[in-house]
C-alpha cells in the first residue's frame, strides 16, 4: 500500500500483521486473512480489503448484490431470497433481517451510487433519479451495477472513484 491519506505521507506503508475474518460467499463459508498496514509517519493503520468484500459485512459483495437484485428487480421476498441462498450454500444461515438491512442501506445510498454512474456515463434519461419512485430508482441502479460488474469490479472502482466504500455507513 502506498501513501497515507491521514498525514499525506508519500511512500510505502509498512506491513503490520493481519487479522482473520469470516466471509460467507454464495457457495461457502471461509476464514480469510486481511493484511494490515501502518503509516511510518503518523502511525495510522489501514486494512487492505479484497475487492469482493464490503467493510463490516460478513456477506460478500456478490451475496449482497444477489439479494438486492432479487428483491428490487425480480421482486422476490426477503424470505424467498434467504431460501435460495440456503440452497446454494448449506453453510449460509442468513436470516431474513439481512436482506432487509442490505436494502435499507442501499436505499440510503442511491444518490452517491447514482453520481458514480453520472461521472462515467454521458447523460442518460434515467440519470435524474428524482423522476422515479424510490424502488424503481433502486432497481435501475442495481441493474446498472450488475451490468458494470459483468466486466469490471464495481465494488473496487466505486471505492477508487468516490472515495468511500460501497454501502459504508
Ligand atoms: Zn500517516
Amino acid at each position: 500500500m502506498y501513501g497515507c491519506s491521514a498525514c499525506g505521507y508519500e511512500g510505502m506503508l509498512h506491513s503490520h500483521g493481519h487479522y482473520k475474518r469470516n466471509v460467507i460467499t454464495l457457495h461457502g463459508h471461509f476464514i480469510i486473512k486481511i493484511q494490515r498496514f501502518k503509516c511510518p509517519s503518523c502511525g495510522k493503520t489501514y486494512s487492505l480489503l479484497p475487492c469482493f468484500l464490503i467493510p463490516y459485512f460478513i456477506y460478500t459483495f456478490d451475496v449482497v448484490i444477489f439479494c438486492l437484485y432479487s428483491m428490487l428487480v425480480l421482486k422476490k421476498t426477503a424470505m424467498n431470497v434467504c431460501c435460495i441462498l440456503h440452497e446454494y450454500n448449506k453453510q449460509c444461515f442468513i436470516s431474513i433481517e439481512s436482506p432487509f438491512f442490505f436494502k435499507k442501506r442501499f436505499l440510503s445510498k442511491l444518490n452517491i451510487i447514482n453520481s458514480f454512474f453520472v461521472n462515467i456515463d454521458s447523460y442518460h434519461y434515467d440519470s435524474d433519479l428524482s423522476r422515479f419512485p424510490i424502488n424503481e430508482a433502486a432497481a435501475l441502479l442495481i441493474s446498472k451495477i450488475q451490468d458494470y460488474n459483468s466486466s469490471k469490479s464495481f465494488n473496487y472502482d466505486f471505492y477508487k472513484a468516490m472515495p468511500e466504500y460501497f454501502l459504508s455507513a
